[in-house]
């Protein structure tokens, strides 16, 4: 027997029934739930040939040891956000399952490559704030010293959560030696947003992920009453940073992927009988291309210098966070759109606006690539997130058939 995409959906199903409840998936890292996914994980890999081991950093890696050394690494995550959707990750490791299902079965337990599929600890950042920390870890790029402190809603440190699940903290960096032979990573996401379903595709071939700019950016005007203040006498930190908060539509909207957003406003006093005297805001702008962001995040200082002064306000800037966009390698892109193409028809090309594990793996300087299923509403993050199960299908046939050619690849890379 050969590959079973719908042994795939049965899977997640399953997960879904014993770790999630009426509120959606309660997979959160380094919780007892998060425990059981992966003890029931466990149970699918029993009768495989595969060894199985979890590094420092709490990664869990199952091998199927190959002809050859050189080795083909399919990746997900089982965590979840709090009331999470079912697929978010967990497609990723039970469409990868499946795939060293059929290399176990077709090679009689002996691929012609090494295949292991990972699933990457903490992938959401959920429960501490700190998205990618396991695939971070592999990376070699993880902040263990601002890390370790982190706390969650309860008081609980970051340190003593993964402590009980067995993986101190200061070990964390030994999981760089897990890239030992890594030739190729590839992995299947839901895409968590809308623009595969509004195309009509069912999959699509990711490009990258997207830099991220993330500021403070906070107006400084003037308290005033209410009603003794006249119009033309106000120094408005809102005024201000209302028109930058439509301001970066335009500033977005030159660039053909390129998004921002204003998320927050705090308005101080924020009371109904004073102009506002400070606004708090926070800026998250996003694009594939470095000079793009760049350019964007020039364009939005410029234009918050304009409004301050317009409202006789000032304006500071403070970074927040930011990183830069990672693209996937170009073999494994035309191999992924090859694999798309042959199970749906078509393919399209589009970025990721999230952040993916498969980007740090990038990072690390191993190939790389990602490919994405649609998302239903291009909705994430949240218990109504679904996907059709046909389409759940064909994306485990063409995770398949892009692990069959990156395993060709990673042997013969003139091919
Ligand atoms: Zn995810």
């Amino acid at each position: 027997m050969s590959l079973d995409p719908q042994r795939t959906v049965t899977d997640l199903k399953e997960l879904r029934a014993l770790t999630g409840d009426d509120e959606g998936a309660q997979r959160v890292a380094w919780t007892d739930t998060w425990l059981q996914a992966r003890e029931w994980f466990q149970s699918k890999i029993k009768h495989l040939p595969v060894q199985h081991h979890y590094d420092s950093a709490g990664n869990s890696w199952t091998t199927l040891p190959g002809a050859s050394e050189k080795t083909l690494i399919i990746g997900g995550h089982l965590d979840s956000v709090p009331n999470g959707g079912w697929l978010d990750g967990s497609l990723g490791v039970t469409a990868g399952l499946e795939v060293l299902r059929r290399f176990a079965q077709e090679f009689s337990g002996r691929p012609p490559v090494t295949v292991r599929l990972v699933d990457w600890a903490d992938e959401e950042g959920a429960r501490f704030g700190r998205s990618l920390l396991g695939s971070s870890a592999f990376a070699g790029t993880s902040s263990i010293e601002a890390d370790r402190g982190r706390t969650d809603k309860d008081g609980v440190h970051l340190e003593d959560a993964v402590k009980r699940c067995g993986f101190p903290i200061d070990r964390f960096p030994e999981a760089t030696r897990e890239q030992k032979n890594a030739a190729a990573y590839i992995e299947l996401h839901i895409e968590q947003g809308p623009v595969l379903e509004s195309m009509d595709l069912p999959l699509g071939v990711v490009l990258g992920t997207k830099g991220v700019e993330r500021h403070a950016v906070t107006f400084v005007g003037q308290e005033a009453h209410s009603g003794s203040t006249p119009m033309n006498a106000r120094h408005d930190a809102l005024a201000a940073a209302a028109k930058l908060a439509l301001e970066i539509r335009s500033i977005a909207g030159k660039h053909k992927d390129a998004v921002c957003t204003i998320g927050s406003v705090k308005t101080f006093p924020g009371i109904v009988t004073a102009v506002v005297g400070r606004c708090e805001t926070t800026l998250d702008q996003r694009d594939l291309d470095a000079q793009i962001l760049a350019r964007m995040y020039r364009e939005a200082q410029e234009a918050s210098h304009r409004f301050a002064r317009e409202e006789k306000c000032t304006v500071e800037w403070s970074r927040i966070w930011s990183i830069q966009p990672i693209s996937f390698h170009p073999a494994l892109l035309d191999f992924c759109e090859q694999a798309v193409r042959e199970v749906s028809g078509t393919a399209h090309r589009l970025p990721s606006g999230p952040l993916h594990d498969a980007a740090e793996v990038a990072r690390a300087g191993i190939p790389a690539v990602m490919m994405f299923v649609q998302s239903l509403r291009g909705i994430s993050h949240n218990k109504i997130e679904d996907t059709k199960e046909a389409h759940l299908e064909m994306s485990v046939k063409a995770l398949d058939r892009l692990a069959s050619k990156a395993a060709h690849w990673i042997l013969d890379p003139a091919v």
